[in-house]
């Protein structure tokens, strides 16, 4: 015997049926998050904009060796090194990262890069407001990237720890700058050398 066909609701019903919907999601509990007056705590381990490190003394990890570059998918990444010399040294070993960039129009925050980094000079941090109009903003600059300078560091560039070498950095007994280190000039850039200062001349 053949089944007879379920009854359905007029077709003036329906729109609000749609509209009972609504009504129940007033009352369920809202998600909406105060972004940005109320800023959400990132997971310890969340993958935000990069950070290139330096050693305790100031000295920069990074030693050009473009690895990060080869390892990402996106073509984020654009490193140029150059040779440290003893008037002008960025990094304990023999070559540092004159030029460093990463495109964060390209980058997707994959980590990549930072597991490829043989220095640990490059690590992600928290920070996601990466968020720009232009795109030419959005290619960060080593300035941009390279960390601040905590107690005890002093400014690239500068002199190897006195008695130290680049091995002796990554065995960690270089804990800060030593007594009397200052910050070279960067004539690579187009800073010139300071002059000896001179002694007054003593009046008659
Ligand atoms: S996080 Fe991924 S995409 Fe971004 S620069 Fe590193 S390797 Fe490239
Ligand atoms: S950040 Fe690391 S991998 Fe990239 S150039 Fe510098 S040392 Fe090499």
């Amino acid at each position: 015997m053949a089944e007879e066909p379920k009854e359905t609701k007029p077709g003036f019903q329906n729109p609000v049926a749609g509209f009972g919907v609504t009504f129940k999601a007033m009352f369920k509990k809202r998600l909406t998050e105060q972004y940005p007056e109320q800023k959400k705590t990132t997971a310890p381990r969340f993958h935000g904009r990069h950070q290139l490190n330096r050693h305790p003394d100031g000295l920069e990890k990074c030693i050009g060796c473009e690895l990060c570059a080869w390892a990402c998918p996106a073509d984020a990444i654009y490193v140029e090194g150059a040779d440290n010399t003893d008037e002008e040294r960025y990094s304990p070993g023999e070559r540092y990262g004159r030029v460093y960039q990463i495109n964060y129009a390209r980058c997707i925050l994959c980590g990549l890069c930072i597991e490829a980094c043989p220095t640990r000079a490059l690590t992600m941090t928290n920070e996601f407001e990466l968020a720009d109009s232009s795109r030419a903003n959005l290619i960060y600059t080593k300035e941009q990237l390279l960390a601040g300078l905590d107690e005890g560091m002093v400014d690239t560039p500068h002199a190897i720890f006195p008695g130290m070498d680049e091995q002796d950095y990554y065995r960690g007994l270089v804990t800060e700058a030593a007594p009397g280190t200052v910050r070279q000039a960067a004539v690579s850039k187009g800073e010139k050398p300071q002059e000896e200062p001179q002694e007054e001349e003593v009046e008659a």
